[in-house]
């Protein structure tokens, strides 16, 4: 894909020669302003809300996603972008230059740099759009109880309970060390609460496909009438819009100022604490303003 600016605005342009561009070649991607009499469809909101996708990922037509990028409601960024004259990918924070390949590329016309860190989640080259929704979030509504678990606490666990409660209503960063494997989930539960109560959208993210999926059915009963997306690599919820969202660290690769909460469990296992692009992962996903709580048993030695 390769694109001209007109009224500050960019355009796609299918040929290479009329002086058009790769998206990584402008050096700043125009923006054009909210237009709030533009009726947006809800379906492509629900679908890119806190999402940097491909185009590839997106079911819905292309012009449809330029004629919201047209009227403010869907941002374009640069798949890679350049530092001096190395390429960083965006989406995976990978500056490694052995870690970028070259090919012939059929949609921008000429050689282009891709990142091979990330391309199990879809090529990013120097021609890639990574898109994002830039107008309104969807509505969530709440069930009138949002909790079913009514279990009880230790001493010891109620502490470290009141203290994710907190962090999250007051966007802070924490670590909670779990000090048994017991009961580590249950601690989470009050803080969770608390996020959709207040209509904050919260992630759990864990390193490995195993522990989502052990996570899942204890929130899902925890929190029985609230929509929860389970996200691993092939799960059916990829594009499920949730106010809470149980996500392999990998996952959160595709989010973009997403989540007013995010928790990682188990930061001291493989391969959170190995891997630095997960932590970009994190870092990205996370909305400015937001709750990032660690959930560790060991301490990390960095
Ligand atoms: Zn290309
Ligand atoms: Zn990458």
């Amino acid at each position: 894909m390769r694109f001209l600016i007109e009224n500050n605005k960019i355009f796609p342009q299918k040929f290479t020669s009329n002086g058009s561009l790769r998206i990584s070649q402008f050096p700043i991607i125009p923006q054009p302003a909210l237009k709030p009499e533009f009726s947006y469809n809800p379906a492509l909101q629900q679908f890119l809300t806190g999402k940097q996708l491909l185009f590839e990922d997106i079911p819905f037509p292309f012009d449809e996603i330029q004629t919201h990028y047209e009227n403010g409601y869907i941002t374009y960024r640069k798949g890679i972008e350049y530092q001096g004259k190395l390429p960083v990918c965006t989406r995976c924070g990978n500056k490694d230059p052995q870690l970028f390949g070259a090919f012939q590329c059929a949609r921008c016309g000429e050689t282009c740099i891709y990142c091979r860190h990330c391309i199990m989640m879809g090529r990013i080259s120097e021609c890639t759009p990574l898109f994002g929704w830039n107008g309104p979030e969807p509505d969530t509504e709440l069930p009138a109880k949002i909790m079913g678990w009514s279990g009880t606490l230790s001493a010891g666990q109620q502490l470290a309970s009141d203290q994710v409660v907190e962090a999250i209503l007051q966007n802070k960063e924490w670590l909670v060390w779990a000090v048994c494997g017991a009961g580590k989930t249950e601690v989470l539960f009050a803080g969770i609460e608390a996020a959709l109560a207040a209509t904050k959208r919260i992630c759990i993210a864990a390193p490995r496909t195993d522990v989502v999926l052990e996570l899942a059915p204890r929130l899902k009963s925890a929190f029985p009438d609230i929509e929860i997306a389970v996200l691993y690599g092939g799960s059916e919820d990829r594009h499920v819009y949730a106010p809470l969202t149980i996500a392999t660290t990998h996952q959160l690769l595709r989010f973009y100022h997403a989540f007013d909460a995010i928790i990682l469990d188990e930061v001291d296992a493989f391969p959170y604490t190995v891997e630095e692009s997960l932590q970009h992962a994190a870092i990205h996903a996370r909305k400015s303003e937001s709750a990032l709580i660690y959930l560790s048993a060991t301490p990390n030695q960095k």
